[in-house]
């Protein structure tokens, strides 16, 4: 019998032929069991990518409609390559973490222009590419071409570091973890080995209270036996949540809502936003460009939202400025071109297309349903009535 040389005190991996039953369990498991997604019906390396991307940071549930009207604008890398990026964030709300769209669009247009449109079939072939870490490389060649690649996500790495015992800190032992992977994974089947190895820890081995009961894994797993599986994988603290105050600026011209984009700033860095400021105590910085040299009155209208570990409440000013003054302001943006500062005037109605953030869409609920009528936003329940920036 072939035996295992890995080192226990990083983990309990056993004899291979263990490894091996254990992973067949897991596979069966995975055929009867697992969800019928969309994104499962078609593997191609496009589709997996753009699902693999899709899915970071966003839940299964939210991920999908976003997904399947996404995969019917753009079909092809080479639909998506070819598009304007506007319309890419467009078909991207929802999802937030606008990055990621601008990467996979890039990769996308490296992979047409120098790979043909034909996803490589080497890891670093695929890790040349824009928007592709190790886990999505892994991901797109094991699950659509069944090479064998192991992955590693934040379901992964929890079903492995218990079933093999791993007591170390799973935020900082990537290499050790995917040496695991590595040795667990199952060569013939490597896809549906890595779909099993994430679909159980999505459903089975949850992060608090793991359904061991239910787990094709149980007989063998090792936090089990020694009645642990509560307490690994052992993470970091978690990140204390930060309460923060943030006034969103409505500058309303003739020419429309201004929206502005630069880098040097903490939120919204890659997208058009409404310009914003920090209200009350802020941990941070104050912003050097939104001093626009103009007066703003307060809406009164306030809501909640979440960005990171950030518990926001935004409150929403309004200044009303007439073409003159709209100059002027482009003047003194123009003034600050060295933050790399671009700007551009949208309309009321497509505020949530301009500045593609659900926080456009509540500032607009916000206005839309409060009583008092503000100066400069005559509204009614038609978008279209609300001339006076259109
Ligand atoms: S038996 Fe429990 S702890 Fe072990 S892999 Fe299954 S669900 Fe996770």
């Amino acid at each position: 019998m072939e035996t295992s040389t890995f080192d226990p005190t990083r983990g309990e991996i056993g004899d291979l032929d263990s490894i091996r039953r254990s992973g067949k369990k897991l596979r069966d498991w995975f055929l009867r069991e697992k969800r019928d997604l969309p994104f499962r019906r078609n593997r191609t390396p496009y589709s997996t990518w753009v699902s693999e991307v899709m899915l970071q940071q966003t839940r299964v549930a939210a991920m999908i409609p976003i997904y399947e009207t996404f995969l019917q604008r753009f079909p092809t890398p080479s639909d998506l390559a070819h598009a304007e990026e506007e319309e890419v964030l467009q078909y991207w709300k929802g999802l937030g973490y606008y990055s990621r769209a601008k990467n996979l669009q890039k990769g996308m247009r490296k992979l047409v222009q120098e790979f043909d449109g034909v996803f490589p079939r080497s890891l670093d072939s695929a890790l040349s590419l824009p928007g592709i870490g190790p886990y999505t490389a892994r991901a797109v060649l094991s699950i659509s071409y069944d090479l064998p690649f192991a992955v590693l996500d934040g379901n992964a790495k929890r079903v492995l570091s218990r079933f093999f015992l791993f007591r170390g800190n799973i935020s900082k032992s990537d290499s050790v973890l995917q040496e695991i992977a590595d040795r667990f994974l199952d060569e013939r089947h490597a896809g549906e080995h890595n779909e099993a190895v994430m679909e159980l820890g999505a459903r089975i081995c949850l992060p608090a209270r793991p359904l061991c009961a239910q787990c094709p894994l149980s007989r063998d797993c090792l936090a089990v036996r020694e009645g642990v599986q509560n307490e690994i994988p052992v993470l970091e603290k978690k990140i204390r949540e930060i309460p923060l105050g943030i006034r969103f600026l409505i500058v309303r011209s003739p020419e429309g809502i201004l929206l502005l984009r630069y880098l040097k700033r903490r939120f919204f860095k890659t997208i058009f936003s409404l310009p914003f400021d920090w209200e009350g105590d802020s941990p941070y910085d104050s912003d050097p460009i939104v001093d626009l040299g103009i007066e703003f009155s307060n809406t009164g209208s306030v809501f909640k939202h979440s960005i990171t570990h950030h518990k926001i409440l935004g409150s929403i000013w309004e200044s009303v400025i007439d073409s003159e003054e709209a100059r002027r302001v482009e003047d003194r943006l123009r003034e600050k071109k060295e933050f790399g500062l671009e700007w551009k005037w949208c309309s009321w109605a497509d505020l949530e297309n301009g500045f593609p953030s659900s926080i456009a869409k509540k500032i607009r609920r916000e206005l839309s349903v409060s009583e008092r009528e503000l100066p400069g936003i005559l509204r009614g329940k038609n978008p279209s009535e609300n001339r006076r920036a259109e």
